[in-house]
Order: structure tokens, then C-alpha cells, then sequence
């Protein structure tokens, strides 16, 4: 089913929960839940708040004002969005900058802006380019918004190639809180896009000190912060690539994380009986054929989390086990065969129900 139409149905039936659950003596928690669709990807969160429970207000006529955590929580989502990083809205930032393409003068970005292209610029050096947000190009030539028409057809070599001449992150100057993007280069975030969202739901939730926890998940990112009433870990379930209806067991973590996987299972199209996935090799412009089918990594940093993940995912296993642990994170790798592959410092967290994936 295409991630549209997805969201459409998920949003037939969005609403909230109001539910209360134990926590210290004293203290009242309620959890509030919400699913929901932004950034073009399913959101679901999952939100614990605490009061003194002598505070009379806690109760159903307060429903209201509880579930306003979980609609601030979505504008902070479809700000994000409208505001910085859709390649689709002209008047975002990332829209503003690809319409400056050749021109001499580059743009100012904002302080945020710069900081998030810095830490993106340096995940594609270290993956060698295998992170490359001036991918752009090379994936509107794949036309993944028509892989759900059945009168799809694949690009030509030819204009895959002519793509590629409009990509490369190095070709890029970032000067002085500037950028200067060539003349027909593009920018898309959607690597980086969902983790971004995690980091920025994790500066709200910290705004409101009457959330004592969280579980909030933008697409493949998840974001933890906090505590469960009951002292309970929070376990993130890890998909089984081979089998998506099925996990292959979770995760159980303490505190804030950012947990986010990449997988060719998350968008694709069939043709012929091959499968083209969404994530490019940004060598050679076609849907990265490392070997891996899903990758999840761990890390306290949202943008880090994703943007790793879709560098691994193009890297393959020992160099993606390698590049993550450059960046203090953790991964897990199910590739083709079902073997399943881990930082050494991944294993504490994840629990499997088999060692191998069928
Ligand atoms: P998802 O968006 O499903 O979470 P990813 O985080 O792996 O998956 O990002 C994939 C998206 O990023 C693609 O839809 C495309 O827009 C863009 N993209 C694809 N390949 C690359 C790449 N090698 N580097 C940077 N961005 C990429
Ligand atoms: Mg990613």
C-alpha cells in the first residue's frame, strides 16, 4: 500500500486516547495518544502526564487541555515542514535555497539551518558520499511519487546519468552561514527530515515540564524521553524486512533515544519482478544494491539517528558497522539472507526473538 494511502486511512480514524496509569505515590499520570499524518509519514504519539494529584483540575473535564500537548507536538511537525524543510513548498527554507541554485550570491540560512547542513555535511564525508542530500536530482528522475501508478516506467540510463552530473554534496560551498548551491543542484532533505522532527519534538517536550514521558514516532524515527509511570523501559519493536508484518524483537531503553531504521521495504515498486527501492547509491544513482535490507541505528541525536541510517543502508554491513560507531551509535543490519549484524555495543539493548531472520 503506498504511504498516501496509508495516511489517508489512518486519518479517518485519528483521534486520542485518555487513559490514566500508576506512577509515583502522590502523583497522578495520565497518558495521552494520538495517531496522525505529517511529513508525508504516519505520527504516533504516545505522551505521559504527570500532576500532584492533589491538583483537582486532573480529571475528564481536563481532557482537553491534556490531548493540546499532542496538537503542539503535530505543529511542531508541520512547521518543520512548512517552514524549513519541504523541497515541495517553495516558500520553506530548503524551497528557498533550491530556487537560488546558480546564483552567485548563495543564501543566508538560519542559524538552525546552518548547523543541521554542517552535521549533514560531515556524515557524507565520512561515509564517503554515501549520505548525499543533493541527491535530488537523481531521485525526481525515479518519479517516486508515480510508484503506485501502475503505468509506471523506469528511468533511462541516460537520465540517470544526466542527473548525476547535478549532484555531489562537495560540489556545494557552505561559507559563513551561506550557502551556494550550483546552477541545477537541488536540495532534499528526506533523509535527515524525520529525525530532524524527533530532535525538534524533543526541545518541546523539555518546554513542558508536566510531561514525564514520551514514545513518539515520525515514520522510521523514534524519539523516547523520559519515564514510564511504572518504571518500565521503553521497547521499540525492530521490523522484519523479509516479513514486515512480523518484528524480530525490540529494543528496551531507558531515558531519551533516538532510534531510526531505513529499509527497502518502506517505499519501492515492482517491475518485472525487481524491486526499486527508495534509497539511492548516490554513486551510481540507482537504489543502493549493498546487500542490507534494513538498518536501524541508535544514537541521542535524531538527525544523527537518520541520517546514519541511509548512509549504512547504502554502505553495507562492515563499513556500516564501522561509520555508525565513528558516530558513537549503534546499529543493527538484517541483510539478504536474514543474518542479522550488530555494533558490539548495540547487543545490551536488543533483545531477538531468533538469530536469524526467515
Ligand atoms: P525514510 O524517508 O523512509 O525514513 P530514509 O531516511 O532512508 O528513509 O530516507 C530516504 C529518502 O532520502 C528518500 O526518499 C530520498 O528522498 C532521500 N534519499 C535517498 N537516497 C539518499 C542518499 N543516499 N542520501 C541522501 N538522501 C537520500
Ligand atoms: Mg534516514
Amino acid at each position: 500500500m503506498s504511504v498516501p494511502a496509508v495516511c489517508q486511512r489512518l486519518f479517518l480514524c485519528l483521534g486520542t486516547a485518555f487513559l490514566l496509569a500508576g506512577c509515583a505515590p502522590g502523583e497522578q499520570a495520565v497518558q495521552v495518544q494520538a495517531v496522525d499524518t505529517a511529513m508525508g509519514t504516519v505520527i504516533r504519539q504516545s505522551i505521559y502526564i504527570t500532576s500532584d494529584s492533589k491538583d483537582s483540575k486532573w480529571g475528564e473535564e481536563s481532557e482537553g487541555e491534556n490531548t493540546e500537548i499532542l496538537t503542539g507536538a503535530r505543529e511542531v511537525i508541520t512547521s518543520l515542514e512548512e517552514e524549513s524543510l519541504s523541497w515541495r513548498i517553495p516558500s520553506s527554507e530548503i524551497g528557498s535555497v533550491n530556487e537560488t541554485a546558480g546564483n552567485s550570491q548563495g543564501m543566508e540560512l538560519s542559524q538552525k539551518m546552518w548547523e543541521y547542513l554542517q552535521r549533514i555535511w560531515e556524515v557524507s564525508e565520512e561515509s564517503g558520499g554515501a549520505l548525499d542530500v543533493t541527491i535530488a536530482p537523481a531521485v525526481r528522475a525515479w518519479n517516486m511519487d508515480a510508484w503506485t501508478q501502475n503505468t509506471y516506467t523506469l528511468p533511462e540510463k541516460e537520465e540517470i546519468a544526466k542527473a548525476l552530473e547535478y549532484t555531489g554534496y562537495e560540489k556545494v560551498n557552505l561559507e559563513s552561514g551561506r550557502i551556494f548551491l550550483p546552477e541545477g543542484m537541488q536540495l532534499d532533505l528526506g533523509a535527515v527530515g524525520k529525525g530532524i522532527a524527533c530532535d525538534e519534538i524533543l526541545h518541546y517536550l523539555q518546554s513542558r515540564p508536566e510531561v514525564s514521558g514520551a514514545v513518539i514516532s515520525v515514520g522510521g524515527s523514534i524519539l523516547t524521553y523520559g519515564e514510564k509511570p511504572e518504571g518500565e523501559v521503553w521497547r521499540v519493536g525492530i521490523v522484519n524486512p523479509l516479513n514486515t508484518a512480523e518484528q524480530i524483537g525490540y529494543l528496551s531503553l531507558e531515558g531519551q533515544w533516538c532510534v531510526s531504521t531505513s529499509g527497502d521495504y518502506e517505499r519501492y515498486v515492482e517491475v518485472e519482478g525487481v524491486r526499486y527501492h527508495h534509497i539511492i547509491d548516490p554513486e551510481t544513482g540507482y537504489p543502493a544494491d549493498s546487500g542490507v535490507r534494513s538498518v536501524t541505528v541508535l544514537c541521542k541525536n535524531g538527525m544523527l539517528s537518520d541520517a546514519l541510517s541511509t548512509a549504512c543502508f547504502v554502505l553495507g554491513t562492515e563499513e556500516g558497522i564501522k561509520l555508525a560507531e565513528q558516530f558513537d551509535a549503534q546499529v543493527l543490519i538484517v541483510d539478504g539472507q536474514g543474518n542479522i549484524h550488530m555494533s558490539t555495543g548495540m547487543e545490551p539493548y536488543v533483545t531477538l526473538k531468533e538469530q536469524r531472520v526467515s
